[in-house]
């Protein structure tokens, strides 16, 4: 776990977060600058920079981490509207934080195609 990762430190508890889910795998927590009315990152604890990152040995965990995100949105009450879960990866995909997470947003109609 890199001490210059943001995410890392926010597992951490080093750097403030609104922690909005918390278990010895995943964390999550508000966005800072959030996108839709609910707007939450789920991450891992594991220093994970991206999705082709992933081994097969973590599939088990990512199973976890999307059902956990489906968790998250029953609690913020946006499961039954509809919701979208985005994973951005390397920079063209519009990824800024070189730590695996999902973005869990929704309270609002999403469009399509993302921009
Ligand atoms: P991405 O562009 O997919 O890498 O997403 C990174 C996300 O992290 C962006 O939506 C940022 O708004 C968010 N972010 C950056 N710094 C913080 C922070 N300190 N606390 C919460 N979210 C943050
Ligand atoms: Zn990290």
């Amino acid at each position: 776990m890199p001490d210059d990762c943001l995410f890392c430190r926010i597992a951490e508890g080093k750097i403030p977060a609104t922690i909005v889910f918390s278990n010895d795998e995943i964390v999550a927590f508000r966005d800072i600058n959030p996108q839709a009315p609910t707007h939450i990152l789920v991450i891992p604890r594991k220093h994970i920079p991206m999705v082709t990152d992933l081994e097969a040995s973590d599939d088990p965990f990512v199973g976890r981490l999307i059902r956990t995100a489906a968790t998250i949105a029953r609690a913020e009450k946006i499961a039954d509207r509809g919701f979208r879960l985005v994973l951005n990866c390397n920079r063209e995909g519009g990824q800024t934080v070189f730590h695996l997470h999902a973005h869990l947003l929704g309270g609002r109609a999403m469009v399509w195609p993302p921009g």
